[in-house]
C-alpha cells in the first residue's frame, strides 16, 4: 500500500509543524510547565509501539503480542522505582490529570472529603477546584497561602483537616515559587488519618535530581506528569507504598482508561534513564540558580514576585505595581520572543481570565544550556518590554536579539534546518 511522507499526504498540517519547529527554535520558552524531551524521548513516542493494544500489565494482559511491550513497561517502572526510591510505579495515566483521577477513584466513592491547595493560590485545577471533576464529584475543600508572605498556610490547613477529616490530601502546586514542605503536611495527614498525596507534576525532574526535597517517605501517593521539569513524553505516573499498589493498580485500569501509550511508556523509561545521570543531577540545580538569578534581575528591575523570590524553577510576578495587566505583558513578551503565561496572583483582585500576574520559568532555557549571563540578559529584555509595552519598535529589536541567542543554543529534540 502507499505510505507517503506527511509533507505529501497533508502539506497544510506539515507545514504547521515546521513553522512551530521554526517557533520552538527561535522563541524563549519561559513557560514553567514546559520543556523539551529529547530527540531520544521523541523517537520512542513516533515509534510502531503506537500501534499495540495493551491492555493490563506486565505478564497479565488481554491481548496476545505483549513480548516488547512487557519489557518496556517493567524497564519504566524499575526505572521509577530505582530513580525515585519508591514501592511502586504505575507508568499507564495518559497525562497529569487522569493520574489524579485516578488517584481519588482508588481511595474515594462519591460525594467523599477531599482537601487540596486551591487554584487562586497555586494549586491545580484537579485538587478539587470547583469546575473540575475533583470539584463537582467530590466534597472538595480547599486550603490557601498566607495573606501577608504568600506561603502556604500551615495553620489553615491543619485546622482545615480537623474540621472536615478529608480521606485524602493533596499537597503539591502549579503555581508557586517555593519549596513544598512535605513532612508538615504528612503530620496533617496523620493526625487526621488522610492519605497523602504529593502531586510532583511540575517539580518531578528537581526532585530526581536532587534539587527539592523529595516526598518519598512522606507521602504514601506520589503524582505526576512526565513532561515537565522530567523532560520525557506528555504523560503521567502515579508511585506509591505497596499497600497502594493494588489501589492505584485497579484505578488506572480497568477503573478509568483502557490500553496504555506504550510509545509514551518508552518514553517515560528513556526519560527515568536520563534523569539517572550527573549530566541531570546538574541540569536540575541549574534550573534553581537560573531562578534564582532570574528572580534577582527581576527585583533589580522593580518588579514585585510574589513571596518575595523563587527556591525552585518558577517565577510568579505581580504586576499591580508596574499598571499593566498580565494578559497585556504576556502578549507583548510574546512578540518580543519571550513566550510566558499570565496568572492570577494569590488574592487577585483583576478576573482569572485577566489577572495581575504573569507566571515564568527556567525549565525549558536550562535545557538549552542558558546560564546566569543569559538570565541577566533575559531579565532586562522582560523589563524593558513590560515597561514600555506598546512599544513595537522595541519590541522588534528585542525579538531580533532573542533569536540570535536561541540560534547560538538550540534546543534538546527540535531540529534547526
Ligand atoms: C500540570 C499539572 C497537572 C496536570 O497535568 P496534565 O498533564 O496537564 O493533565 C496536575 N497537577 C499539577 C500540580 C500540575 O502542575
Amino acid at each position: 500500500m502507499a505510505d507517503p511522507h506527511l509533507a505529501e499526504v497533508d502539506p497544510e498540517i506539515s507545514k504547521y509543524i515546521a513553522d512551530e519547529v521554526r517557533r520552538q527554535h527561535e522563541k524563549l520558552r519561559l513557560i514553567p510547565s514546559e520543556n523539551y524531551a529529547s530527540t531520544a524521548v521523541m523517537e520512542a513516542c513516533g515509534s510502531v509501539l503506537n500501534n499495540k493494544y495493551s491492555e493490563g500489565y506486565a505478564g497479565r494482559r488481554y491481548y496476545e503480542g505483549q513480548q516488547n511491550i512487557d519489557a518496556i513497561e517493567k524497564l519504566a517502572i524499575e526505572r521509577l522505582k530505582a530513580l525515585f526510591g519508591v514501592d511502586h510505579a504505575n507508568v499507564q495515566p495518559y497525562s497529569g490529570s487522569p493520574a489524579n483521577l485516578a488517584v481519588y477513584f482508588a481511595f474515594c466513592n462519591p460525594g467523599d472529603t477531599i482537601m487540596g491547595m486551591g487554584l487562586p493560590s497555586g494549586g491545580h485545577l484537579t485538587h478539587g477546584w470547583k469546575v473540575s471533576i475533583s470539584g463537582k464529584y467530590f466534597n472538595a475543600i480547599q486550603y490557601g497561602v498566607r495573606r501577608d508572605d504568600h506561603r502556604i498556610d500551615f495553620d489553615q490547613v491543619a485546622s482545615l483537616a480537623r474540621e472536615h477529616k478529608p480521606k485524602v490530601l493533596f499537597c503539591g502546586t502549579t503555581a508557586y515559587s517555593r519549596i513544598v514542605d512535605f513532612p508538615k503536611f504528612a503530620e496533617i495527614a496523620r493526625e487526621v488519618d488522610a492519605i497523602l498525596v504529593a502531586d510532583i507534576a511540575h517539580i518531578s525532574g528537581l526532585v530526581a535530581g536532587g534539587a527539592h526535597p523529595s516526598p518519598v517517605g512522606h507521602a504514601e501517593v506520589i503524582s505526576s506528569t512526565t513532561h515537565k521539569t522530567f523532560r520525557g513524553p506528555r504523560g503521567g505516573m502515579i508511585m506509591c507504598d505497596e499497600k497502594h499498589r493494588k489501589a492505584i493498580d485497579r484505578a488506572v485500569f480497568p477503573g478509568l482508561q483502557g490500553g496504555p501509550h506504550n510509545g509514551t511508556t518508552a518514553g517515560i523509561a528513556i526519560a527515568a534513564k536520563l534523569a539517572m545521570t550527573d549530566e541531570f543531577k546538574s541540569y536540575a540545580h541549574a534550573v534553581v540558580d537560573n531562578s534564582r538569578t532570574l528572580s534577582e534581575v527581576l527585583l533589580s528591575r522593580g518588579f514585585d514576585l510574589v513571596t518575595g523570590g523563587s527556591d525552585n524553577h518558577l517565577i510568579l510576578i505581580d504586576l499591580t505595581s508596574k499598571d499593566v495587566p498580565g494578559k497585556v505583558a504576556a502578549q507583548a513578551l510574546d512578540r518580543a520572543g519571550m513566550v510566558a503565561n499570565y496568572n492570577s496572583v494569590p488574592f487577585d483582585t483583576r478576573k482569572p481570565f485577566d489577572p495581575s500576574g504573569i507566571r515564568l520559568g527556567t525549565p525549558a532555557i536550562t535545557s538549552r544550556g542558558m546560564g546566569s549571563d543569559e538570565m541577566k540578559r533575559l531579565g532586562n529584555w522582560m523589563g524593558d518590554v513590560i515597561e514600555d509595552v506598546e512599544n513595537e519598535t522595541l519590541v522588534t529589536r528585542v525579538a531580533g536579539e532573542i533569536k540570535d541567542l536561541c540560534d547560538q543554543f538550540p534546543a534538546p529534540g527540535v531540529p534547526t534546518k
